[in-house]
């Protein structure tokens, strides 16, 4: 049977599958080849009794994230908020490397209740716009924005990410259902107290969507592609390819280059741009020293 991977407690996996939930042990050849079952992971089970069974398979993996400790995300809501105050390439990295790994950005301001005059509203819409990734308004404060974030959550699994004190586990909170279901005879939040190793639950918001309650800063500080692809994964900048004198422009210096002529037209942010060039500097420096 196939499952779904929602929950680990100490090697014990709640895998979800058409007929409910079962808590299965991993074969032991599957660690053996050092293929840990992860939470997210598609699974093939063996049902040996009641609710209990066997890990026989992982599925193949679309990606695996170190923080949160996750397969197959989906979609990665990143959270910034005027405090603390956002730091913009990083934000530039996050986005890149989540398209990269075949995930879908979701880009949140929260705490709008302390964003003087939209100040950072504005800023975040004239770098972000020409991205089409949606960009949802938030306060959790005024209970603001969080039924236009739920509508834009993906099928799939949904990470959240961003600086500690942005708010992370305040939106998480407010998205989730009230949990107190039962399983195994203990409740989740005691269940939650009781581990020392708090491991990631996956939350089914219906239609396919699954929200992983436990946020990370996925840190990718190494953006670890090529250099020839990174433009392919700022979808801002890559609109306007093609339109370059030169087939191999770099879209640094090279005459009638088409992105730069559309900074120019304000068509792409001048910030992402910047962005781009210290991205193909750094990637090109890394190929250079292999
Ligand atoms: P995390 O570290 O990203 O998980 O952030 P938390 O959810 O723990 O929130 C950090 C702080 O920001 C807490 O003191 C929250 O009460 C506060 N906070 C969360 N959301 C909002 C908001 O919408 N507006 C304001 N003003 N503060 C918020
Ligand atoms: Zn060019």
């Amino acid at each position: 049977m196939r499952g779904l991977i929602v929950k680990l407690i100490t090697r014990l996996y709640f895998v979800k599958t058409d007929s409910g939930i079962f808590k299965c042990k991993s074969r032991g050849k599957l660690r053996l080849d050092g293929s840990e079952p992860l939470v997210g992971d598609e699974v093939e089970i063996s049902v040996q009794e009641d609710d209990e069974g066997i890990i026989d398979r992982i599925l193949k993996r679309r990606n695996v994230l170190k923080r949160p400790r996750v397969a197959n995300a989906a979609g990665l809501v990143i959270i910034i908020a005027p405090k603390p105050e956002p730091d913009f390439e990083f934000l530039d990295r996050l986005l890149i490397q989540a398209e990269a790994n075949d995930i879908v950005p979701i880009i949140c301001l929260n705490k709008t209740d302390l964003d003087a005059g939209d100040a950072l509203i504005s800023e975040v819409k004239s770098r972000y716009e020409a991205t089409s990734y949606p960009i949802i308004l938030i306060s959790c404060y005024e209970n603001r924005g969080l039924e236009e974030l739920k509508a834009v959550l993906v099928e799939g699994i949904n990470v959240f990410s961003g600086q500690s004190g942005v708010g992370k586990s305040s939106i998480i909170n407010a998205l989730l259902p009230d949990m107190t279901m039962e399983v195994g005879g203990l409740s989740e939040k005691l269940n939650r107290g009781r581990h020392t190793t708090r491991h990631s639950e996956l939350t089914d918001m219906g239609n396919g969507v699954y929200i992983c309650d436990s946020p990370g800063f996925s840190s990718f500080e190494y953006l670890g592609l090529s250099s020839t692809k990174l433009i392919y994964h700022m979808p801002d900048l890559a609109k306007h390819l093609g339109n370059c004198r030169f087939m191999n422009c770099k879209h640094l210096k090279e005459p009638d280059c088409a992105l730069r002529a559309a900074i120019s037209e304000g068509e792409i942010n001048e910030h992402r741009y910047n962005s781009y060039v210290r991205f193909l500097a750094e990637l090109e420096a890394a190929e250079k020293s292999y």
